[in-house]
Order: structure tokens, then sequence, then C-alpha cells
């Protein structure tokens, strides 16, 4: 039995990944930060139905001692590190811990294994908010990096020491660089779950207004769980490598509403409101990726298109709302 160790596994990716390794039979640990709100902080690992099947152990990315402790105790086979602090817009307000999470936290992942001698394999969530300011109109893994936020540079820091200690220390430490996917467990701040959940609030009129920002911006959105496959797949490589993952399609936010106001049979003109609260300091206006060295190394395809994403996220929320249901 192989045994892996996630860090961010209450987050919307550790919770399908979680899901994903318990189903290959692997035994699953959970770097767990500790919390006032433990009572709702598995809610994810519980919507998936996992939350006993997994181990969870106390510690936080950005400490050391607690990184060292659990992956001596565990000796993962394989690590996946997904904690970060994740939300662009919030990176503004808080720089520096992000810096600290979300930058530094990596190098306490690649520390450990290296002085611990051990020969676990890393994967890295890295992203395609390191493309910012797009210096290609599709992005792979050959196009420069551009940061616009200090999330974006963060990632761009943790990116490049993964690919350093694989090239200085021979660790097996792949990176991948996703495009944003989603899910019914994206956070509610991100646009798509935000708009998914104001939908399903109008819809059983609980509201009548969604307040977003950005209306034209442009993502190239996956679906969380073919995506985790993804980083499976590479940490199953003889060689690590960095991916860049994606669909290939690109839309914008206002398309996006479109497609989940029409499916409950509502115009979005009729409720989506411009708040300039949303607006960014720096925006990153479109990204679009180019997954051809995935599908060609990897074997890696998404198999979801963007109406069923968008389908099953508000019938989701829907679900949520009837129910009362927290997650
Ligand atoms: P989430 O925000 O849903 O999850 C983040 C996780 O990190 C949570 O489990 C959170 O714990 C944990 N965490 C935050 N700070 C710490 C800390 N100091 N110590 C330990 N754990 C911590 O992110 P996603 O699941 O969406 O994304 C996973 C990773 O992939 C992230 O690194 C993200 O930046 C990256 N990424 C995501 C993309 C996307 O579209 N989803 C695109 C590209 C990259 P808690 O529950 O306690 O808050
Ligand atoms: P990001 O790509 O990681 O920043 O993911 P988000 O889902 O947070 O944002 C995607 C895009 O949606 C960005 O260009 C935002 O400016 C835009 N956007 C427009 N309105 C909103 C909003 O109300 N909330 C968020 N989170 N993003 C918005």
């Amino acid at each position: 039995m192989k045994t892996c160790l996630i860090t961010g596994i209450t987050g919307q990716d550790g919770a399908y990944l979680a899901k994903l390794l318990l189903g290959k039979g692997y035994r699953v640990v959970g770097l767990l930060r500790r919390s006032a709100s433990s009572d709702v902080i598995g809610e994810r690992l519980r919507w998936l139905g996992i939350y006993d099947d997994v181990e969870l152990m106390d510690g936080d990315l950005t400490d050391i001692s607690s990184v060292l402790r659990i992956v001596q105790a565990v000796k993962p086979d394989e690590i996946y590190n997904l904690a970060a602090q994740s939300f662009v817009a919030s990176s503004w307000n808080q720089p520096l811990l992000t810096g600290q999470v979300t930058g530094l936290g990596v190098v306490n992942v690649l520390e450990a294994v290296r002085l611990l001698e051990l020969p676990s394999r890393i994967y890295h969530a890295s992203s395609s908010e390191m493309f910012g300011l797009i210096q290609h109109p599709i992005q792979s893994e050959k196009t420069p990096f551009y940061p616009r936020s200090p999330y974006a540079a963060a990632k761009l820091y943790a990116h490049w020491m993964t690919v350093n200690y694989r090239e200085s220390f021979g660790l097996h430490a792949s990176s991948g660089i996703l495009f944003n996917h989603e899910s019914p467990l994206r956070g509610i701040e991100f646009v798509t779950r935000k708009i998914t959940d104001g939908v399903a609030r109008i819809k059983l009129g609980l509201a009548k207004e969604l307040p977003l920002g950005n209306l034209e911006a442009k993502r190239d959105w996956g679906h969380a769980r073919d995506y985790v496959q993804a980083m499976w797949m590479m940490l199953q490589q003889d060689v690590p490598d960095d991916y860049v993952i994606a669909t290939g399609r690109t839309t914008s936010i206002r398309d996006f509403c479109r497609l989940a106001f029409g499916h409950v049979g509502l115009n979005y003109e009729d409720h989506v409101v411009t708040d300039p609260k949303f607006f960014r300091p720096a925006e990153v206006d479109v990204l679009h990726g180019d997954a051809s060295k995935a599908k060609k190394a990897l074997g890696w395809e998404p198999t979801v298109s963007l109406e069923k994403l968008v389908i099953e996220m508000v019938e989701a929320d829907i679900t949520r709302h009837q129910l009362k249901l927290r997650a």
C-alpha cells in the first residue's frame, strides 16, 4: 500500500485528490492546521464522504518543525503540496502572509525530504496566474512568466524553488502549472462559485442581485476532479518535470454568467450588478492554456465541458440552499 501526504487536504483540490488516492488504495494522510472552527473545516471531505477515511495530522506548512515531524513519521511515497493562501484578491491585503505560505511553504516540504534523505516524490501546485500579463496568446511550459499579484509572485518563487531542488539535489519534484479549475467544492469567494451560489439564491428567492467586478476577464476553466488526476499522473513518471494543465478553451466571466443564469431560465443582465470593490489593482485579463505536453507525456485530457461544470455547480448550490447545508 502506498502512502501519500497532502498539504491543503481541506481545500477543493485536497478533497478531490484524497478521494482519488483512497480509490487507488493509498493510505492518505493530510496536514491539518489548527482552527477554532474545526467543526466546519472538514466540510469538503464530508461532502465527498471520505472524512473518516483520511488521517489528519496537526501542523502548519509555515512551521518547518511540524512539516519535518510529519514527513519523518509518515515517510510518504508521494507528497502533494497544495496548501496556500490561494485567493488572488486577498493577496494584496495579506502580501507577507501570502509570501510565507504560498511562496516559502513549499521549501519546508522540499527541505524535509532533502534533510531526511527520503525517496518521496513531490508534487507542487503552481499556477497559471504566473503567466499574468501574458507574453503569448496561448500559454505553455515555454511561455515566459509575468506575475501580476503578490499571489502570483509567491507562486513563481515556489515554482522555481521546486525546479531548483530537482536540479540541485535530484529530488523527484514536479510542478503542475494548473489553469483555473472549479467544482461544487470551489471556495465561495472565487468568481465561478460566487456566480453559481448567486444563481441558486436568486432562483430560490433568497436574493435579487449579484454584485461582481470585471466581467470581461477570461479564464480557461476545467473541473477539479480532472485536474487532480493530472497531479497523480505526474508523480507516476520516472522522470520529474513540469506540465501545463488546461482545457484549451477560454471564456469570459460574462459568458459564465450567461450559462449559469441560463441554466435556471434567468437572464444574467437582470441580476448582475457591477461593484467596483471587486476590481483588482492589477488584472489578469485572459488565460488560455496549451496542455499538449501533458496529453503527449501523461495521456491526460480534460473530460468535463464548461457547460457540464456549470450545471453541476448550480445544481449543487441549489441543493445546499434547499437543505441549508454548509459546504
Ligand atoms: P483552497 O484555497 O481550496 O485550499 C487551500 C488549502 O491550503 C486549504 O486546505 C487550507 O487550509 C490550506 N492552507 C492554507 N494555509 C495553510 C497553512 N499555513 N498550513 C497548512 N495548510 C494551509 O485551494 P485549491 O484547492 O483551489 O487549490 C490547491 C492549490 O492549487 C493551491 O496551492 C492553489 O493556489 C493552487 N492552484 C489552484 C488553482 C485553482 O483553480 N483551484 C489553479 C492553480 C493553482 P484551511 O482549510 O485550514 O484554510
Ligand atoms: P483567479 O483567476 O485565481 O483570480 O480566480 P477568481 O475566480 O478569483 O477570478 C477570476 C476572474 O474573475 C478575475 O479576473 C477577477 O477580476 C474576475 N472577477 C470579476 N468579478 C469577480 C468577483 O466578484 N469575485 C472574484 N473572485 N473575481 C471576480
